[in-house]
């Protein structure tokens, strides 16, 4: 098989751990295996680079920040690929332009948009193990390094896996896989054998920090199969893949929350059209991303409010962005709350089962946890909570739907 293996920063944290990857690495060349591994930087060295960086200046340039942070994942490419030769196998370390990830010029948000794997295919097939550092990128027309993100290296790795035609991509981080709710909040969580791509990217931007949103995205349209696992055990992990008839008996597969939530109220805008797109363009040039929108007629007819969420880190600046293009529109007033936050329950069950968001609303209540507002996909439903009940919620909805070790849905 053709395996690619990524390792995240606490799998390289320290020497000890860089040579116990490179013990599974050689292990798994050694069963037969062609290996490719992606590697992040060590844990905190990409926020150590980004604090040095904003103690020289406030406003670093994202040119020179690329530069930077991209250093991170060349230190454990070569230590890694060091380790491995430790071991007596061949092994050579790639940057990510060594590697072939062309993106556009993006700094610091890069995309990758082809990668060139000749060099990848050509050292796999001299019988080398090829460690390629994360995160990294140059663009197609004037050589600039460029980065894809933070938890950018979870791409990179589904990016290659797909290029190279992976048979697996195997992401190794610091727990077992993929769990029900967060172990910390409910220790009876199990982990998951599988989960569809559409469920994880629902997880993931929910906030199960697993794997990077953008990298499930890639994995679902390139059909790359991803296993979730621990680089501190021998485990079998999650594997993410396509929806199959045995995940639609679960009606909900997971339980998320996310505490990075803050809601603004505008209230008393004139009922006519124009009024929301004139708001969430303003709101969106100013680069603030939107996730929920509610909107209420007065009972008259004349007026609306609008409600809508931004991320808790962004609310002083997406407040008085909206607060003063709410008061040139007329409104009579703005609010905001960040003392709330999300709870979701996911799965591909709900497009054939009903009553599923009747079921949470009726366990919230039964617990005395008023719901500030509700949002729904076809595979989701959400509903934003003070802060102050998210771990009581987050308990009533995984026993409300049977998601504990041992329980049958
Ligand atoms: N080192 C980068 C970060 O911390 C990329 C990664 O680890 O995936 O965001
Ligand atoms: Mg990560």
């Amino acid at each position: 098989m053709l395996i690619v293996q990524k390792y995240g920063g606490t799998s390289v944290a320290n020497v000890e751990r860089i040579k116990a990857v490179a013990e599974r690495v050689v292990r798994t060349a050694k069963q037969g295996n062609k290996v490719v591994v992606i590697v992040s930087a060590m844990s905190g060295e990409t926020d150590k680079l980004i604090n040095l960086a904003h103690q020289i200046s406030p406003n670093p340039s994202d040119r020179e920040m690329d530069l930077l942070l991209s250093s991170g994942e060349r230190v454990t490419t070569a230590l890694t690929a060091l380790a491995i030769e430790a071991l007596g196998h061949k092994a050579i370390a790639l940057t990510g332009w060594q590697a072939g990830i062309i993106t556009d010029s993006v700094h610091t948000k890069a995309k990758i948009e082809r990668i060139t794997g000749e060099r990848v295919i050509n050292a796999l097939n001299n019988g080398y193990i090829v460690v390629i550092a994360g995160f990294q990128g140059i663009t197609g027309e004037d050589g600039e390094i460029t980065t894809l993100g933070r938890g950018g290296s979870d791409l990179s790795a589904v990016a290659i896996a797909s290029a190279i035609n992976s048979d697996l991509c195997e992401i190794y981080t610091d727990v077992d896989g993929v769990y029900t709710t967060d172990p910390n909040i409910v220790p009876e969580a199990r982990k998951m054998e599988k989960i569809s791509y559409e469920e994880m990217l629902e997880m993931a931007s929910l906030g199960a920090k697993v794997l990077q949103t953008r990298s499930v995205e890639f994995a679902m349209k390139y059909n790359v199969p991803v296993v979730v696992r621990s680089s501190f055990s021998d485990n079998p992990g999650t594997l993410v893949t396509k929806e199959d008839k045995d995940m639609e008996k679960v009606v909900v597969s997971g339980i998320t929350y996310d505490k990075n939530q803050a809601k603004i109220t505008l209230i008393g805008l004139p009922d006519k059209p124009g009024i929301a797109a004139k708001i969430f363009t303003d709101i969106a040039k100013a680069n603030l991303i939107v996730d929920m929108i509610v909107q209420n007629i007065s009972s008259d007819g004349k007026s609306a409010d609008i409600s809508f969420t931004v991320p808790k880190t962004d609310i002083n600046k997406a407040f008085k962005l909206a607060k003063d293009i709410a008061t040139d529109l007329g409104a009579v007033n703005a609010i905001y709350r960040d003392d709330i936050s999300k709870i979701s329950i996911v799965g591909v069950g709900m497009r054939t089962h009903s009553g599923v968001a009747a079921q949470m609303f009726d366990n919230l209540a039964k617990h005395g946890i008023n719901i500030l507002t509700i949002s729904t996909s076809e595979i989701k439903v959400s509903c934003l909570i003070e802060a102050k009940y998210t771990e009581l919620a987050v308990r009533v909805l995984h026993d409300a739907f049977g998601l504990a070790q041992g329980a049958t849905a």
